[in-house]
C-alpha cells in the first residue's frame, strides 16, 4: 500500500492526550484497522507497549508501525474520514514514567558501575533491564538508587532531538543506534543520551522514583526488576499493608518482624520435633493397649488376636501407622478404619501368621459397596461409612473359618 508515513504527534508533544486526524486507509473484516495522517497513539516498540484509548468512538486494541506507517487496530471501524482520538492517559503516563526511569537507571548502572543495559522490558506489572555479569552487591544497588533519587530531585529536563545521520557520531550515545538515517536522541540533561523512539516525561521529577525490587540471576546475565513513579508508590502501599498486618499479628514493630518470624519458626520446629516423638510413643502405647485387650480367636492351637480400631475422621493419627505398630507385636490380625465418607479400611496380619488375607476377599466382597484388594499380608479398601459396622461384625467369623483350616 502506498500510504505516506504517519506523523508522530506523540514525539512532537508527549503530554498531549487528544487529537483529530484524517483516515487514509481502512481495513474491514475480522481485524478492523485504520491508518491516519497523524497520531498520538504510540505503536509497540523499543520495549514500550502501545497506547490504548478511543478513536472515532472505537476502542484502540493495538498499534503497530511498519516502515513509518502506523496501523491502529480497533474493535470496530469508525465512521467518517475525520476522527477524534483520545489516549488512555493513565496507561500512557505510566509507560512514560517507567521508560524515562529506565533510561535514568541504565545511565546510573553504566556511569557508576560500568554495567551496560542489554535488554529492557516494560510489562503490565513488571519492568526489567538486563545487565551482563553477576548481580551487583547491595552496596552497589544502594548507590545506583541514590544516584537516581538525586537526579530526580534535581528535576533535570528530558528532551528529544532528531539528529541527522552525519552528526550522530558527535553524540555520546549510551549505545550505538540500531537504525540508519536520522536518529532520535532522548537526553536527560547532563546524565544520558540514548537513541530511543519512546515517549518520555518532560523532566526527571516526573519519574517520581526508581526502586529496585530484586535481582534475578539468569545464566551469565542479571535481570534487574524495578518500578518507577506510580507503580513504585502502589508497590510501596502494598508492602506497607502486608508488613503492618504482620507487625499487628506479631504485636511488634517493623524492624523486629524478621526476629519475630525466626522465633516462630524455631518454636514451630521444636514443637514438630516434640510432636513426632510423642506420636511415635502414642502409636506404640495404643497398639500395646489394643493388643492386650483384644479377643483371642481360637486358631488350631495358636492364639491369634483380632485387634479392631476405628479412628474418627478428625483424629490426627495415621491409621496405617497404627496398624503397623499393632502388627509389629505379633500373633495378631489388625483392622483399622477411618470414619469418613467413604470409610477407608485396612486389614493386616503379623508376619508370624501363615494366612493369605486375599482368601477373605470373596466373603468381604458380599458387603454392599465394599472395594478393596491387596497382598497376602495386607488388604485395604473403602466402604460406605454406614457399612463399617457390618465389616467389623463380619470379620471374626470369616477369620475363624480361615484360621481353623
Ligand atoms: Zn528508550
Amino acid at each position: 500500500m502506498s500510504i505516506p508515513p504517519t506523523r508522530k504527534l506523540y514525539w512532537a508533544d508527549p503530554l498531549r492526550r487528544r487529537f483529530t486526524a484524517r483516515v487514509l486507509w481502512r481495513q474491514e473484516g475480522e481485524r478492523p484497522a485504520v491508518v491516519l495522517n497523524r497520531t498520538l497513539f504510540y505503536p509497540t516498540g523499543g520495549g514500550q507497549p502501545h497506547d490504548t484509548g478511543r478513536l472515532g468512538g472505537a476502542n484502540v486494541l493495538g498499534v503497530e508501525e511498519t516502515d513509518g506507517v502506523i496501523v491502529h487496530y480497533l474493535d470496530r471501524l469508525p465512521a467518517g474520514d475525520e476522527v477524534d482520538g483520545e489516549l488512555d492517559w493513565p496507561r500512557r503516563w505510566d509507560h512514560m514514567q517507567q521508560h524515562s526511569g529506565q533510561h535514568l537507571l541504565s545511565a546510573a548502572f553504566l556511569n557508576l558501575l560500568e554495567r551496560p543495559t542489554i535488554g529492557f522490558h516494560l510489562g503490565a506489572e513488571t519492568v526489567t533491564i538486563d545487565l551482563p555479569g553477576p548481580p551487583p552487591d547491595p552496596n552497589e544497588v544502594a548507590r545506583v538508587e541514590a544516584f537516581c533519587a538525586a537526579i530526580i530531585a534535581e528535576n533535570r529536563p528530558i528532551t528529544a532531538t532528531i539528529v541527522p545521520p552525519e552528526e550522530v557520531s558527535q553524540w555520546p550515545l549510551r549505545k550505538p543506534p540500531t537504525v540508519d538515517g536520522p536518529v532520535r536522541v532522548v537526553t536527560i540533561a547532563g546524565v544520558d543520551h540514548s537513541a530511543c523512539g519512546g515517549t518520555h516525561v518532560p523532566s526527571t521529577a516526573a519519574i517520581g522514583s526508581v526502586v529496585i525490587l530484586r535481582l534475578e540471576r539468569r545464566g551469565k546475565e542479571t535481570r534487574v526488576h524495578f518500578l518507577c513513579g506510580g507503580r513504585a508508590w502502589a508497590d510501596h502501599r502494598r508492602r506497607l499493608a502486608v508488613t503492618q498486618t504482620l507487625a499487628g499479628q506479631f504485636t511488634t514493630g517493623l524492624e523486629d518482624l524478621p526476629a519475630a518470624v525466626a522465633r516462630l519458626r524455631d518454636d514451630y520446629e521444636r514443637t514438630q520435633k516434640a510432636l513426632r516423638e510423642i506420636e511415635s510413643q502414642w502409636y506404640a502405647a495404643e497398639a500395646a493397649r489394643l493388643w492386650a485387650e483384644a479377643p483371642v480367636l481360637s486358631a488350631a492351637g495358636v492364639a491369634v488376636r483380632l485387634i479392631c480400631r476405628r479412628l474418627p475422621a478428625a483424629a490426627p493419627f495415621d491409621p496405617r501407622r497404627l496398624l503397623m505398630a499393632i502388627l509389629a507385636l505379633g500373633g495378631c490380625i489388625g483392622v483399622v478404619a477411618r470414619e469418613e465418607a467413604p470409610a477407608r479400611w485396612a486389614i493386616g496380619r503379623s508376619a508370624d501368621l501363615n494366612l493369605d488375607l486375599r482368601q477373605l476377599l470373596p466373603r468381604l466382597g458380599t458387603l454392599p459397596g465394599l472395594r478393596g484388594g491387596g497382598s497376602a499380608d495386607l488388604l485395604q479398601g473403602s466402604i460406605a461409612e454406614s457399612g463399617l459396622n457390618a465389616l467389623f461384625d463380619l470379620l471374626p467369623a470369616v477369620l475363624r473359618e480361615h484360621l481353623d483350616r
